[in-house]
């Protein structure tokens, strides 16, 4: 079993932000910025090109629900939505998913932000603001 299939399963331990019949999101263990989260379908897949339509749409539902929280909760004002496809494109992990990437400042480098939010602390201070209870 892969393992993002473990995280779903609850197999492996993850901050687990949001849950429903169909989807899986999670704080990502070394965030890019405050807030980083990967949203996963239940089904898996090897990646975003392989999934079906039905999959997607349930995984851009969500993405749609947590931004909307982290507007609130986060004060993020931007985001980046990625999905990674291929080793050459950086994909380390395959079983679908959308990184929810956090902005804050425009043109904030996502690099001056790493060291600051990337430690276990600060990913347990972020998950307790944000988790949607
Ligand atoms: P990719 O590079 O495949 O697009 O993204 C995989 C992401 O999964 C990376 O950002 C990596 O930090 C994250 N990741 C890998 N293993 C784990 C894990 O066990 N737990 C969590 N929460 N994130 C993980
Ligand atoms: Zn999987």
């Amino acid at each position: 079993m892969c393992i993002f299939c473990k995280i779903i399963n609850q197999e492996i331990p993850s901050y687990k932000i949001y849950e429903d019949e169909y989807t899986y999101a999670f704080l990502d263990i070394s965030p890019l910025s405050q807030g980083h989260t990967l949203v996963v379908p239940k089904k898996h897949s090897e990646h975003v090109l392989e999934a079906d339509s039905a999959t997607i749409t349930h995984c851009f539902n969500t993405i749609k629900k947590i931004t909307h929280h982290y507007d609130n909760v986060l004060r993020s004002s931007g985001y980046n939505i990625i999905s990674n496809v291929h080793p050459s494109s950086g994909q380390t992990v395959f079983h679908t998913h959308f990184h929810i990437v956090p902005r804050f400042t425009k043109n904030e480098s996502l690099f001056d932000s790493l060291k600051e939010h990337s430690s276990e602390e600060n990913i347990k201070m972020t998950f307790e603001t944000i988790k949607i209870a």
